[in-house]
């Protein structure tokens, strides 16, 4: 099957096909004798359930922190709740309901009250009650659950799509690939897939139906194939491919320590997109001169209930001290869109990419937004924090985000906490009208860093999730070139650097091409670091300003793909 290639690497293993499954009970009644051995049933559920959530915590504190394992205590705690498990237990010996109703109904009741309530943190804890219902009656029903957490070595993974918490629970250490039905090269599954270095193919259409467990399976995440009951040949052609691709890599670590400097000493800054602290090692493994997109927006996404602020400080301090004084550019809070958290209820919302989200929602919560911003301004005095505000539209934006600002230092500054006066406050450029608006707006920030993964989307009004229409997700279109230069000229005239941390900063078609149009910081998943420096290194820079001017002059794409590939080639 062939589908996008997501995440670069071979792998080859075998399926494991992470179905969400509808869970349906029986309203059989039982009678008197049997209420023993249903309760029983519950009982013994319970008592697995709780020895999945004891290994779930002890594996997220190990792999993400205490905060993020919280969510576990929580679960694990409404198990040995009386009022709702012996709710249950109740049911089935008054009403001799069969242990799966009794604990299906309950936990309906439970989750009705919950969503019916006012306060929000109490709405949210509806979703645990389901989550751990759930848990405990797919053990009653004999249902194995997709517990991503125990792998057998060597699995790829199979679903129609990865949630933020899918890959939480995920035994990192036995997962060799994923393959998905949906989703692209910018979506979540990917962005997740590239930083946890997996190789991955995603938009596949309908692999969960193609595949059954513990099928022999490959995943070409260089060339987006995947081979599905694998000859012998087509094993050992892919077993030849994954060596040449590791002895690639190996070539490329050898420019870990050496600057991303062209031929004839133009330098730029090459630096890494990460989603949790956890990425540092990867950052710093492939030689990050700093981080150019922290997206925050995990903090927040993997927490049960909004982040408090010391919170978030220990989250920034840990990444601006892992980054050892190099530059590190926090985006605040972005969700919204296809991001949601449990616990801040937004109304359903006709074009929710078009909607309240990013800067737009933290603009309306102050508070919530503050307290983001005093965490950030306060790690700042332990590195070399930057701010950055995603999804500008316009320039009242960013004076009223940096009036905030303003606002959390002097509140700092007079509870006599440390924190960085001079921190350097940037927007990312990825709604078209920033970027026309540029020149007007490059005035009041410090840097820009282009989004081009929602600037296509918006630019092209290309969905940048919807398969069907991914021929005109195009990056080298015209109108994005022109775009990009005129966010970085307008940035120049006002001594302020222009990076970009979109997709197509990483795209090794890309950079010879956004080198030349005066790029002056390349963010990319670790991964990608490596090759964009082997390409700067090995060219000059007059040879990349001039495959620039070309490029502008290009009528389409597919024009400017082909000068690439002549200078590339050259
Ligand atoms: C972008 O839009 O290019 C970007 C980097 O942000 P995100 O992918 O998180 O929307
Ligand atoms: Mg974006």
């Amino acid at each position: 099957m062939k589908g996008i290639n997501a995440s670069p690497g071979i792998a080859i293993g075998k399926v494991f096909l992470l179905k969400k499954e509808k869970l349906e009970v029986s309203n059989k009644k039982i009678s008197k004798d049997e209420v023993e051995a249903q309760v029983k049933k519950l009982n013994d559920a319970i008592e697995e359930s709780k020895k999945d959530l004891d290994r779930l915590r002890e594996k997220t504190i190990k792999e993400l922190g205490e905060e993020e394992a919280q969510i576990f205590t929580a679960h694990a705690m409404l198990l040995d709740d009386v009022e709702y498990m012996g709710a249950v237990r109740n049911k089935i010996k008054d009403e001799l309901v069969n242990a799966g109703q009794a604990l299906a109904e309950t936990t309906k009741f439970f989750f009705d009250i919950f969503s019916a309530m006012d306060d929000e943190y109490m709405k949210a804890r509806s979703a645990d009650v389901k989550d751990v219902g759930d848990r405990v009656l797919r053990k009653v029903l004999g249902i194995k659950s997709a517990d991503l957490s125990d792998l057998d070595p060597n699995t790829v993974i199979v679903a129609e799509d990865l949630t933020p918490s899918d890959t939480a629970q995920m035994d990192k250490a036995h997962v060799v690939g994923f393959a998905t039905n949906v989703g692209g090269r910018t979506s979540h599954t990917a962005i997740m897939a590239r930083s946890l270095e997996i190789p991955a193919v995603l938009g596949l259409g309908n692999i969960t139906e193609e595949v059954k467990d513990t099928y022999n399976i490959i995943i070409d995440g260089i060339d987006g194939d995947v081979i599905i009951n694998p000859s012998k040949e087509d094993i050992d052609k892919y077993n030849a491919k994954k060596e040449s691709y590791q002895k690639e890599q190996e070539e490329l670590a050898k420019l870990i320590d050496l600057p991303s400097e062209t031929k004839d000493g133009h330098k730029v800054e090459i630096v890494s997109n990460i989603g949790t602290p956890n990425d540092i090692e990867g950052a710093n493994k492939y030689g990050a001169e700093g981080i150019g997109l922290y997206r925050t927006e995990f903090l927040y996404m993997n927490a049960s209930e909004m982040p408090d602020e010391e919170t978030q400080f220990e989250a920034y301090k840990t990444v601006l001290e892992g980054m050892d004084n190099k530059p590190v550019i926090i985006r605040t809070l972005d969700i919204g869109g296809d991001k949601k958290l449990d616990y801040l209820p937004l109304e359903e919302e006709m074009n929710p990419f078009l909607g309240f989200r990013a800067i737009r929602l933290c603009l309306k919560n102050e508070e919530m937004f503050k307290t983001q911003l005093r965490a950030i301004l306060r790690a700042g005095a332990f590195g070399n924090a930057h701010i950055m505000f995603p999804m500008i539209s316009n320039i009242k934006e960013v004076r009223k985000a940096k009036a905030l600002v303003e606002e959390c230092k002097a509140e700092l500054k007079a509870q006599g906490k440390e924190y960085d006066e001079n921190i350097k406050i940037g927007i990312m450029v990825e709604i078209p009208s920033a970027a026309v608006t540029a020149d007007i707006i490059a005035k009041e920030v410090d840097f820009f860093s282009i989004g081009t993964n929602d600037l296509c989307q918006y630019t092209l009004a290309v969905d940048r999730m919807n398969q069907n229409i991914s021929y005109l997700y195009d990056p080298f279109n015209p109108a994005i070139l022109r775009l990009v230069k005129m966010v970085i000229d307008a940035s120049h005239i006002n001594n302020n650097f222009t990076g970009m941390c979109g997709e197509m900063a990483g795209d090794p078609k890309a950079v010879l091409l956004l080198l030349g149009l005066g790029l002056d910081e390349f963010s990319m998943s670790a991964q990608s670091m490596l090759q964009a420096k082997k390409i700067i290194r090995n060219t000059e820079y007059s040879k990349a300003k001039e495959l620039a001017e070309k490029a502008l002059k290009a009528e389409s794409s597919d024009e400017v793909k082909e000068l690439i590939d002549q200078y590339i080639n050259a």
